[in-house]
C-alpha cells in the first residue's frame, strides 16, 4: 500500500518535473510552434497545444496497461500520471483559462497563488521571455496576500 502511494506521489512529482523542463526548454524553443497556439488567441475549442496532453495522457494509459496485471510500479506511475492530468485539467484548462466556464476566480489563496503565476507566464505570447513554468512549482511570491 505504502509502495502504491510512494509510486503515485513520484507519477504525479516527476510530470510537474518533466513538465517544467519540457516548457522551458522545448515548448518555448524547437516545439514552439506548437505550443505557440496555446499563446496566442485560438478560433476554435482545441489548440495544437493540446497534443502535449495527449502525448502525456498516452504514456499513463500505456503504462496502466503494461502494469495492471501485476499491480506493479507501472501502474501506480500511471495512476500518479493520470492524477496529475486530472488535477492540470482542473486548473490550467478550467480554472485558468476558462475553457469550461466551471469554476469563478478562484478566493482560496493557493488557487489564486496558481491562478497569478500562470497568468504571469501567459503576459507574453512569445517564444521568449516567458517566466512561472510550471503549474504547482512557481515562484513564491504569487503566494503572497493580495493588498487591497
Ligand atoms: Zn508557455
Ligand atoms: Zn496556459
Amino acid at each position: 500500500m505504502l509502495k502504491a502511494i510512494g509510486f503515485i506521489l513520484l507519477g504525479f512529482l516527476l510530470m510537474e518535473l518533466s513538465g517544467w523542463f519540457i516548457h522551458k526548454y522545448l515548448m518555448h524553443g524547437p516545439l514552439w510552434k506548437i505550443h505557440k497556439t496555446h499563446h496566442q488567441p485560438s478560433k476554435s475549442f482545441f489548440e495544437l497545444n493540446d497534443l502535449f496532453s495527449l502525448f502525456f495522457g498516452g504514456i499513463a494509459i500505456v503504462l496502466i496497461f503494461l502494469g495492471v496485471e501485476a499491480l506493479d510500479f507501472r501502474f501506480w506511475m500511471g495512476v500518479g500520471i493520470s492524477t496529475y492530468g486530472m488535477l492540470y485539467f482542473f486548473l490550467h484548462d478550467v480554472l485558468v483559462h476558462r475553457r469550461l466556464k466551471w469554476f469563478d476566480r478562484p478566493k482560496n489563496s493557493w488557487l489564486m497563488g496558481i491562478f497569478k503565476a500562470h497568468q504571469a507566464h501567459h503576459k507574453t505570447n512569445q517564444k521568449e521571455g516567458a517566466v512561472s513554468f510550471g503549474l504547482f512549482l512557481v515562484p513564491k511570491e504569487y503566494f503572497k496576500k493580495e493588498e487591497q
